[in-house]
């Protein structure tokens, strides 16, 4: 087993048209020596100081990585080749020494998400590049030993309904069931886990599915700043040893998700109406900020670092994580808090105070969470 903590990185992105008209400020500022982000505090207008609900400060944070994306004409700019090298190819290699992992997106709607893990056509983001690594790796390692298999899934978590983007949408929706089981973990019943063979494959699975969130989207107004989307790859490496006529097994799952927009959690959160907004609330949403902070809960680390102190026992027992308390929390639940390697990228937006403030302090906290992912590996015969 191999501790560590949940790797969190923040990018910022450059101003988008309507704040480039609104000539909104830039309030970010990062150091590339020692990785801090620093946020200023706006100009207020006198109206705005009247009304003031919250203290305005310059904050400091500190993270594994802080990328520049807000101007290309800087020199520590960061495009999503760079962003993918300094930790998609990482964590790619834990995925062929069998570990699992997992990648997140958080963030408000509109501060980069899905720019950051799906991209565009021109400049993709850490899900294609990752596939895309990951093909030119079997290619590259093939030496007859090894037989690699690839199977992909691609779900979406609305209103605490799982539903599969790899079928084409029915009326009315079906929604898929969460199973758990002894040898498979938590799982998604009936979900398409398509084996692809090449990275044109995986590509026509990525279109096929954004296709089916977009269309949702379109109809439903707004789904896909509401939902998750979870996309999932299964790296099995079987590994025969003519030698000794053995074969072992490994197998990899990487998670890249890209999660509903924060701004939802925070303003249910901070105003309390959790029954005026109604279907507003974004229960996966609000719960992995409450798993986030169990997990992040030093008197929980303290008691599993050490585990047979009378006094830390029932400690332990009143600190559940709440991870059954919804689908994305659930599903992610080892990803989260057990076997696994995790990065979150924290997005931002370069010119909103309060939101960017609350992301940064969800960032923070999820800095402290450890994890201790084991290779997943069987000796077959
Ligand atoms: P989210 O998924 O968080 O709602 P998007 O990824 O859709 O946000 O980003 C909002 C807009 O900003 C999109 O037009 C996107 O192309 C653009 N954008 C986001 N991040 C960057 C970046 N790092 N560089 C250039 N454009 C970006
Ligand atoms: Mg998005």
């Amino acid at each position: 087993a191999e501790g560590g903590n949940v790797k969190v990185v923040v990018r910022v992105r450059k101003f988008i048209k309507r704040e480039l008209e609104k000539r909104s400020p830039c309030l970010v500022e990062m150091v590339p020596e020692t990785q801090q982000t620093i946020l200023h505090p706006p100009e207020l207008t006198a109206e705005e100081v009247k009304n003031m609900r919250k203290q305005y400060e310059t904050r400091d944070f500190t993270f594994d990585k802080s990328f520049w994306s807000h101007n290309e004409a800087d020199a520590h700019y960061a495009e999503q080749q760079h962003v993918y090298e300094s930790f998609g190819e990482e964590f790619l290699d834990h995925n062929f020494d069998g570990y699992h992992t997992c990648i997140f997106a958080y963030g408000q709607t509109g501060s980069g998400k899905s720019y950051t893990m799906m991209g565009t056509q021109d400049q993709p983001g850490l899900i294609p590049r990752t596939c895309q690594g990951l093909f030119e790796r079997i290619e590259a390692e093939q030496n007859g030993s090894i037989t690699y298999n690839v199977h992909v899934s691609y779900f979406e978590i609305y209103n605490e309904h799982v539903k599969d983007l790899l079928t084409p949408r029915t009326t009315p929706p079906t929604y898929l069931k969460i199973r758990e089981s002894p040898s498979e973990g938590v799982y998604v019943q009936n979900l398409t886990d398509e084996q692809v063979k090449s990275y044109e494959d995986i590509e026509r699975l990525m279109k096929t599915g954004d296709l089916n969130r977009t269309t949702a989207s379109t109809k439903m107004n707004d789904t896909s700043s509401r939902s998750h989307a979870v996309f999932t790859l299964t790296l099995k490496q079987i590994q025969h040893d003519i030698a000794t006529d053995s074969t072992i097994e490994r197998l990899a799952r990487m998670r890249l998700v890209d999660l509903a927009g924060s701004e939802r959690a925070n303003r249910t959160e901070a105003t309390g109406q959790r029954l005026r907004e109604g279907g507003n609330i974004n229960q996966s949403l609000t719960t992995l900020g409450r798993v986030i902070a169990a997990l992040a809960d030093p008197k929980r680390q303290q008691a599993q670092s050490r585990p047979n102190s009378r006094q830390n026992q029932s400690k332990r027992r009143a600190e559940v994580v709440p991870y059954r308390d919804s689908v994305l929390t659930y599903l992610l639940k080892s990803s989260l808090g057990g076997n696994s390697k995790t990065a979150m990228v924290a997005c931002i937006s370069p010119t909103d105070y309060e939101e960017t403030l609350s992301t940064l302090r969800y960032a923070d906290q999820a800095k402290r969470i450890r994890l201790t992912a084991v290779v997943n590996q069987d000796a077959v015969s």
